[in-house]
């Protein structure tokens, strides 16, 4: 079994400032894991589609679940969906299964008009909120239990399409910069990288 407290010391060093968004984050990702019963990812055995989105409160909360999957932006095995909603699907790419978990909405609600939620409102940037008003909510955060704030639908059969990575690179004719081949396109001048192809349009 995972245990979403096990990665909240990473956690909280990857991302930055103490938030009850990121605990979150970790807690719902345990939950897809063990729903799974899968491990954290090593290299790309898992994949998140995330629907949360941009410039939106609680958005730390994919920062919580890429601690605690393994999945990255660095690895490939993840991606956004930009829905802004408080949900996403971990997929078992061998195991070909996949559970979308979400935060549910009077949880949710709540949690907007919690009093960590009005400091941000006012301005007061995460790291200066103080501890006193961080520091509950984030403990209740890690210990409440996952029914009372998650939803985590059925296993479903899931098939990722992977494509091979690319390994090969070649030079820009243009800027001299090594390109991986798959993102060079052809100019007048030679192969360009899509850098230079945006300074001539
Ligand atoms: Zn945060
Ligand atoms: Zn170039």
């Amino acid at each position: 079994m995972v245990d979403a407290k096990d990665f909240f010391d990473v956690g909280l060093a990857f991302h930055g400032h103490k938030c009850p968004a990121m605990p979150l984050g970790l807690r719902a990702a345990a939950a897809a894991m063990n729903t799974l019963g899968v491990e954290r990812a090593r290299d790309k055995e898992l994949h998140v589609i995330s629907e949360t989105g941009k410039g939106h409160a609680a958005g730390c909360f994919l920062d919580g679940i890429m601690t605690a999957t393994g999945c990255t932006y660095g690895k490939s095995n993840i991606e956004k969906l930009y829905y802004n909603k408080m949900a996403f699907t971990l997929v078992d790419v061998a195991g070909k299964k996949a559970v979308r978990v979400s935060l549910k909405p009077g949880f949710f609600a709540r949690m907007l008009q919690s009093p960590f939620v009005e400091e941000r409102k006012k301005g007061v940037l995460p790291q200066d909120i103080p501890a006193a008003i961080a520091d509950p909510l984030v403990e209740k955060v890690m210990t409440m239990p996952e029914e009372m704030f998650l939803d985590i639908g059925p296993l479903q059969d899931y098939v990722l399409e992977r494509k091979p990575g690319v390994f090969a690179a070649a030079p820009c004719s243009r800027c001299g910069e090594m390109v991986f081949v798959d993102k060079l396109v052809e100019s007048e001048s030679g192969p360009i990288c899509l850098g230079c192809r945006q300074q001539e349009a």
